[in-house]
């Protein structure tokens, strides 16, 4: 019995209890939920969490063995000191884990970290000696006396200097995370001293965890979200990396539903509805929640179990779901697999997939979609490329071409350039692969002026051969014709390479945007003036306001192709094909029939007052070289 020390201090095991409450909860919660942040902290707080624990086991131990009768000395030194040892470790933790978010440079924080450690040992030192001559905690045989405590002034030289830290490099912390750590540091320093004002010694452990808790809200706030329970979209790359460093395929589902947090919010039928399909089929993975309305499911591949099953099973289910909520959907389906080289390119050929597929289907991601998601990225990255070089006779950009038959001369005389792309590594590239990509990334521009400078030369080339050739039609976009240079840029090109002006024309869509509508008429007046001719393409596919159409003096009307399948169709339908024919033929425009595959096309495009006819029927897009196979001479 140690008479004096209990005289002296007060202790009661609740406080530890609670600490070893707290710890075992924490340590719950962080195996079994999804702590957003890097993997390192997450390992730190958890080496709090256990040392915090022994501390407060060892503390009750030694605390117990110095209320009970005769216990031995030896056992009772030995739990103190290592008790406070723990707590010291916890406390450097603590510290250590604030050098991340106070992004603390790599040499300084070596510097912290071996000064706080031989701060550590210096107090283990004292503590032991003080023990040894008496002037620090020993066991008496009239009683147990405190003596000179080292670990007090350890535990205030690091909460010190973990103050110190937070509030020096403060303006590296988002103001409400600094606030957070000061705050709650603060009431701990309050509770420290409220102890100490009443003689206590139960709360000291739990005192220096406290601030530890603030870490996981601070720093790692539950990423779920309320209303589907999914969690957010940061950790999902980090459990598809965890899983396939285990070897573990994982079936990744990605469900993207318009306005889906709208509804969700708004419509309890809806909110019940999902619940109920989450319930049925979530449990066996986990659910993120990305930006855009995507709800992605995750499940861990396990031996014994029928995933072809339970997709099925889910699929069915979200059909019937489905149809009572009535949202427009996509689901992409796909495995891990080795074809995917990057972690990141999981959501990206998801985006992918899901671009190039109708709403309210389901796609499963096979090997050639991942093939041709990096196709994508190849193709992107050789147009970039192409951009920045300038260079108008670059030999990946081709120019192929298709004969055009004049119906008025009886002969191939005009002709419309189509581009094509070689590149190394995929080959040929077709239009609907790579113009879509380069009109996205602002990449077009100098394409259309390379198949511009390409079909001048080669117009060059036939004339000073002897051929007789018209003009050749060189398709723009849009985009080219919002660049105020566009005509000096087409003036210039055309200048270089010798030609007449007459011998190109410009094609160029219908668009719906009055700015774009009023640019075209400018850039028409322009050109038309030089010479160069203007072509109206693929009339019938767009919205085809005639009243706009007849502002712009179109030197010749496009019809597509659809218009051309369209007259097959019934009677009525050819009527009006052959009403537009008429209305234009009426106005003195020039009708140009695209897509004529057989002699009953060409039946009908005669019928409907055509001009030229262009189309398989008379030849595929070929090389611009192998034109001269259709031209006659002059
Ligand atoms: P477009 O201007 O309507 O070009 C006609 C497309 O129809 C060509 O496809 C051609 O191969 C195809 N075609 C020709 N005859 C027939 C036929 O009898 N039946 C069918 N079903 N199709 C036929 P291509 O070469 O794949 O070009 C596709 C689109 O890409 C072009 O449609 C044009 O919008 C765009 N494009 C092509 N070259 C260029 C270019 O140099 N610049 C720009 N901005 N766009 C281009
Ligand atoms: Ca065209
Ligand atoms: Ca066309």
């Amino acid at each position: 019995m140690h008479d004096s020390l209990l005289n002296l201090i007060e202790y009661t095991p609740v406080g530890d209890i609670i600490v070893l409450a707290l710890c075992i909860i924490m340590g719950i919660l962080m195996r079994q939920t999804y702590i957003s942040g890097s993997k390192t902290r997450y390992i730190i707080i958890m080496r709090i969490v256990i040392g915090a624990a022994v501390a407060a086991l060892l503390n009750m131990g030694f605390r117990m063995l110095l209320y009970s009768e005769d216990a031995p000395p030896l056992p009772i030194y030995a739990m103190r000191l290592l008790s406070n040892v723990f707590l010291s470790i916890t406390l450097y933790q603590y510290l250590r884990y604030l050098f991340g978010p106070l992004w603390i440079p790599q040499g300084m924080q070596q510097r912290y970290k071996t000064m706080s450690i031989a701060v550590m040992c210096a107090a283990v030192l004292i503590d032991i000696l003080g023990t040894v001559f008496g002037f620090g905690f020993s066991l008496r045989p009239d009683g147990a006396s405190p003596g000179f405590n080292v670990f007090i002034l350890l535990y205030v030289a690091y909460m010190g200097l973990i103050l110190y830290m937070i509030i020096h490099y403060r303006s590296r912390l988002l103001r409400q995370v600094f606030r957070g750590l000061v705050s709650v540091n603060a009431v701990s320093i309050v509770m420290l001293g409220i102890q100490g004002t009443h003689g206590q010694v139960s709360y000291t452990t739990l005192c220096y965890f406290l601030p530890v808790i603030s870490l996981i809200f601070l720093f790692h706030s539950n990423p779920f979200d309320v209303d589907t329970g999914a969690v957010s979209s940061g950790y999902f790359e980090d459990e598809i990396r965890e899983s396939l460093g285990k070897g573990v395929k994982t079936l990744i589902m990605c469900c993207t539903m318009v306005n889906f947090s709208k509804a969700i919010a708004q419509s309890g039928e809806i909110k019940t509805e999902f619940y109920k399909f989450f319930r049925q089929n979530v449990r066996k993975g986990v659910l993120y929640h990305f930006p855009g309305e995507r709800l992605v499911l995750t499940i861990p591949e396990r031996k014994g179990v029928d995933y072809e099953a339970s997709v099925q099973k889910m699929l069915d289910d979200f059909g019937v779901s489905y149809r009572k909520i009535g949202i427009d959907y996509k689901i992409v389906i796909m495995e891990t697999s080795e074809a995917v080289l990057d972690v990141k390119d999981y959501f990206q050929l998801i985006e992918y997939s899901e671009s190039r597929m109708p709403f309210n289907t389901v796609h499963r991601i096979t090997e050639k979609d991942v093939q041709g998601y990096y196709d994508k990225n190849y193709i992107l990255h050789e147009l970039q490329d192409i951009a920045e070089k300038k260079d108008l006779s670059d030999p990946r950009v081709l120019v192929y071409c298709q004969p055009v038959f004049n119906l008025t001369t009886g002969r191939y005389d005009t002709a419309e350039a189509l581009m094509r792309l070689k590149l190394e590594k995929t080959g040929m590239v077709y239009p609907d692969q790579f113009i879509p990509l380069a009109e996205q990334f602002g990449l077009i521009h100098n394409m259309s002026m390379i198949i511009l400078n390409k079909t001048c030369f080669a117009i060059r080339d036939f004339v000073e051969e002897g051929y007789y050739i018209k003009r050749v039609s060189v398709n723009f976009s849009a985009i080219d014709i919002r660049y105020d240079s566009f005509c000096q840029e087409v003036k210039l090109i055309i200048d270089r390479n010798g030609i007449d002006y007459d011998k190109i024309a410009v094609e160029i869509t219908e668009s719906r945007s009055e700015a774009d509508f009023n640019l075209m008429k400018q850039r028409v007046t322009q050109l038309q003036d030089l010479g160069i001719k203007f072509y109206l393409d693929d009339f019938g596919t767009g919205y085809s306001n005639f009243e706009r159409i007849m502002e712009i003096p179109f030197d010749i009307i496009k019809f597509d192709r659809s218009l051309l399948i369209e007259s097959t169709k019934n009677d009525s339908s050819l009527y009006m094909v052959k009403t537009f024919a008429n209305m234009f033929h009426d106005l003195k425009y020039a009708i140009l029939f695209e897509g004529v595959e057989n002699e009953s096309d060409e039946d009908r495009c005669i019928m409907m007052k055509a001009q030229y006819l262009q189309g398989y029927k008379y030849s595929r897009p070929i090389p611009i070289e192998e034109l001269r196979e259709f031209l006659s001479p002059a």
